[in-house]
């Protein structure tokens, strides 16, 4: 019998190195990644501010990889789940059972001029691509741009926002320097609730950051450096900073395993896929799934599982648990909870960590603290963690 396992990010890793801890070596378990690295998100806003070079915040996959675990470095091309196999690149393998942890793909041709005209921090050359425009940039209005959601990270492009404000400041030349945020957002990190939002814009406001939610954005005009809002506003920018529209990766989309979000349903405690075509047992972990949570704040306004790395691996546990589980014959110990933890520097080397219970009823719940550096040695110490190969044990660390 065998695993075959989808991904080689949080949700991927995770899943690979419980369910190795779990089974007998005689079942196989295939790791599959086009990428060599293991990269963590939270560290892309540290190379657009040349905090810490991109070595700091990568390592090579393999060193992650626990010993019996294959790892085939090769891109997916096909997931035929009726027919129980996987084609990639270097072949076509045979599976038992499926865990998909593609994550998400970007897609900035989906708002007609962003590609032209906008900066990201999403992926590391374009943080480091922003990093070096940042370097040279002395005045004028610097527009952080949410087209659309969901996104990986709710609170990144306030952390981003918050740490450009910084540099600005370190650099003397904040006054010459106009930030804001439009956002198609209703308010800063929704679901996780009034509270954090009102602190995310407490925070905006000391630090001068104009805040502009409800935009749905219409096109940019790269040749009028102007933005098209869909209720008729236009903004003028110096340079625009945007995070990425998201979509399913296309591997995912032509399995026909999405539903309308346009991402993977998944059985919010399990993880297992709903496919009764699928001639094997499918998990989906992280950014490619779409997960229901039971509260809302509004009747009509129903929550989904923000996409983080925290979630991803903690999902990439459940689903391994779950596998393990079903090759012994025996009930599974562990359902997926909701719970999970973010962190949102506010510059100056101060952070806060915010704890949040999405299952909670009726609504999420997501406790902080005032920022300080405690909790930004704290993220630090995550990142390392992750870096080190402990991460799986410490995205539990509560
Ligand atoms: C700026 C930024 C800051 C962030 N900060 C945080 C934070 O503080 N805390 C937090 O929890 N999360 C944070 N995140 C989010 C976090 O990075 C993602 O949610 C997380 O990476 C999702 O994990 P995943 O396993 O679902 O997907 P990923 O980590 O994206 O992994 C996907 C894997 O699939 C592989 N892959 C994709 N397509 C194919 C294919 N066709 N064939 C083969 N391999 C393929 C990739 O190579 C990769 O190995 C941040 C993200 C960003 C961009």
């Amino acid at each position: 019998m065998n695993t075959i396992i989808l991904g080689g990010g949080f949700g991927g890793l995770a899943a690979a190195q419980t369910l190795r801890s779990l089974l007998p070596n005689k079942h196989t378990i295939t790791l599959i990644s086009k990428s060599s690295h293991f990269l963590v998100g939270a560290g892309k806003t540290w190379i657009v501010t040349a905090n810490r070079r991109a070595a700091e915040i990568m390592c090579d996959l393999k060193s992650l990889i626990p010993r019996n675990v294959d790892f085939l470095q090769a891109e997916v091309q096909r997931i035929s789940s009726s027919k129980a196999e996987v084609v990639t690149s270097a072949g076509t393998l045979r599976v038992d059972f499926l865990v998909i942890a593609l994550g998400a793909d970007l897609k900035m041709s989906a708002v007609p001029g962003l590609a032209e005209s906008a900066y990201s921090f999403y992926t590391l050359d374009e943080a480091v691509r922003l990093g070096e425009m940042l370097d040279g940039f002395e005045a004028g209005d610097v527009v952080l741009l949410i087209p659309q959601t969901p996104f990986k990270c709710p609170p990144a492009p306030y952390e981003a926002a918050f740490l450009l404000n910084s540099m600005f400041m370190n650099r003397g030349i904040r006054d010459r320097v106009r930030l804001s945020i439009h956002t198609v957002e209703p308010a800063p990190m929704p679901t996780a609730g009034v509270e954090m939002s009102v602190v995310i814009r407490d925070l905006m406001e000391k630090c001068n950051i104009a805040y502009y939610p409800g935009n749905q954005t219409k096109s940019v005009d790269p040749a009028k450096k102007i933005i098209l809002f869909q209720n008729g506003r236009e903004v003028h920018y110096d340079l625009l900073i945007a995070v990425p529209p998201h979509e399913a990766p296309r591997v995912v989309r032509e399995a026909g395993l999405l539903n309308q979000t346009g991402w993977i349903p998944v059985d919010p405690k399990t993880l297992k896929v709903d496919a009764p075509e699928s001639a094997v047992p499918i998990f989906a972990v992280g950014d490619v799934t779409v997960l229901p949570l039971p509260g809302r704040y509004k009747a009509d306004a129903p929550l989904v599982l923000p996409k983080a790395g925290v979630f991803a691996a903690s999902q990439g546990v459940v689903a391994a648990h779950q596998i393990a589980a079903a090759v012994l014959g025996k009930p599974s110990p562990m359902d997926f909870d909701g719970k999970g933890f973010c962190y949102i520097e506010v510059g100056g080397n101060k952070a806060i960590k915010g704890e949040g219970s999405f299952f909670d009823l009726p609504h999420p719940v997501m406790k902080r603290r005032a920022p300080d550096e405690a909790q930004f040695r704290d993220k630090l110490e995550w990142v390392k963690s992750w870096l080190e190969g402990r991460g799986v044990g410490e995205s539990h660390r509560r």
